[in-house]
């Protein structure tokens, strides 16, 4: 484990979140299986990371009862009743936009639904990470969305904004909320978890590989 991630560990420990550090993502599973308890009721934040780490293959193994949002079946309004029913949900798994070495994670939303689950609701949060998500402090994680997170994903929802075009933010100056007009617009709610109330509420995985954006 190099110094940065050493750092990044110790911080988020000092905001009363638990950490793990795995070399593989192929350790993600064994290790979210002996956390989360049979049975238990488990829902998801969008995630490309949980996808690339067989988390969410893990999870429609039946072990658990887990609402899956991206259920092709589901209505509208089926959606809609699993992302409120998270809040009264055991787990509740994600990946985060940026983790600083300071020990705070950063996420930028369209709807909400992930960042107030991270802020309350769910009795337990996993986060999983790779190394590529750990910025210095939160200007770097407000550059990093602005220049990685949001055009990928602006990309992987075929949302036709700015950054979809260039690559990056309209708005590289302004600072967390300024960017661009446009009704496709993702970065529309901002959260910085610092340090938690709740010892241990939050876990965060982190993997020593590139995964997600
Ligand atoms: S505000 Fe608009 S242009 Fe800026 S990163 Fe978000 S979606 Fe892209």
């Amino acid at each position: 484990m190099n110094e940065i991630i050493k750092r990044t560990i110790e911080n988020l420990e000092k905001n009363n979140m638990e950490t793990h550090f795995l070399k593989a993502k192929e350790d993600v599973v064994p290790l979210i299986d002996s956390i989360i308890k049979p049975n238990s009721t488990v829902f998801i934040g969008g995630s490309v990371t949980l996808t690339e780490t067989g988390v969410i293959e893990y999870l429609k193994t039946g072990k658990h009862k887990f609402y899956d949002r991206n259920n092709p079946n589901l209505t509208d309004e089926g959606v809609t009743d699993i992302l409120v029913k998270t809040y009264g949900g055991d787990v509740f798994l994600c990946s985060s936009n940026a983790v600083t070495e300071e020990g705070e994670l950063y996420n930028v939303d369209g709807r909400a639904n992930r960042i107030s689950a991270i802020a309350y609701g769910p009795k337990k949060v996993i986060i999983v990470v790779g190394t590529n998500k750990i910025v210095k402090n939160l200007d770097e994680a407000v550059k990093r969305v602005k220049t990685i997170s949001a055009p990928l994903n602006c990309k992987r929802l075929d949302c036709r904004t700015y950054c979809f075009e260039k690559g990056h933010c309209m708005d590289m100056e302004g600072g967390m909320g300024k960017g661009c007009n446009s009704a496709a617009r993702i970065c529309r709610h901002y959260l910085v978890s610092s340090k938690q109330d709740q010892k241990g509420r939050i876990t965060v995985i982190i993997v020593d590989e590139k995964l997600g954006y």
